[in-house]
């Protein structure tokens, strides 16, 4: 079966700067493919251009079999594709139900989008704070409301960028479990993230990616044990 999303020979330049050099990976309907890698790396970049914000210079992505290099976001975002960014985008004044809401109602659900975040809100635990605004929910909530947000949509591909950072110990554990049941439901999950216990719990496959190639791919055991990616972090 292809998979559901193809990145092929990806590059992109700022200034003299490769950002990202020649970047090849994939992402697969119920898997939870990680993206690792330093600081500086091309992981948030990477999703800018698998979400359609930023051009390559070279390479194609391939979404549900379609090419899609050339298609804007939104159109991204109709072929199943929804995104968290690692700056939180939520809206402040709304609660986080209308947060919900307002991407439930551009979702393929839209017509029941009140019934599509009720479910949501029950799955992801956030009945206590549905009704408050988005701003005055702690950080580690706050994380959640996002990728809540971007499920609201009904995504067949989600792009979750340091989705844990401000989780507690107790919230990240939930939130792993959430990552599974999302891939047992057939969600592909393409995950950047820094808490190394939470990739190597929930993910299937491992992309390192350091100075914008990819040094290593594989599972989480085999990447943790390889020498390119211990040198790479020892760089850092
Ligand atoms: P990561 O998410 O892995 O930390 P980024 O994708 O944010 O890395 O950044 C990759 C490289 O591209 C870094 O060297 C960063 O400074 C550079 N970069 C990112 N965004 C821009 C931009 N808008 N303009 C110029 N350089 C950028
Ligand atoms: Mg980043």
């Amino acid at each position: 079966m292809p998979s559901l999303l193809e990145v092929d020979d990806i590059a992109v330049v700022f200034g003299g700067n490769r950002a990202l050099d020649g970047v090849t990976l994939t992402a697969e309907a119920g898997r939870v493919t990680g993206l690792i890698g330093p600081n500086g790396a091309g992981k948030s970049t990477l999703f800018d251009v698998v979400s359609g914000l930023r051009r390559p210079v070279t390479g194609k992505v391939v979404l549900g079999g379609r090419d899609v290099t050339r298609a804007g976001p939104a159109r991204r975002a109709r072929h199943g594709l929804a995104r968290t960014f690692q700056r939180l985008e939520l809206f402040g004044r709304l609660s986080v139900r209308d947060n919900l809401l307002v991407a439930a109602e551009l979702g393929p659900d839209r017509r029941h989008a009140h019934r599509v975040v009720a479910e949501i809100v029950e799955r992801l635990g956030l009945e206590a704070v549905a009704d408050v605004s988005a701003d005055s929910v702690s950080t580690g909530t706050a994380r959640l409301v996002e990728v809540a947000r971007a499920l609201a949509v009904r995504p067949t591909l989600l792009l979750l960028d340091e989705p844990a950072a401000g989780q507690d110990a107790a919230e990240t554990e939930r939130f792993a479990a959430l990552l599974r049941s999302l891939a047992d439901d057939g969600t592909a999950v393409l995950l950047v993230e820094h808490d190394m216990e939470l990739v190597m719990n929930v993910c299937d496959t491992v992309h390192v990616l350091d100075l914008g190639r990819v040094i290593s791919v594989g599972t989480p055991a085999e990447v943790r044990r390889d020498e390119a990616v211990l040198a790479a972090y020892l760089g850092q």
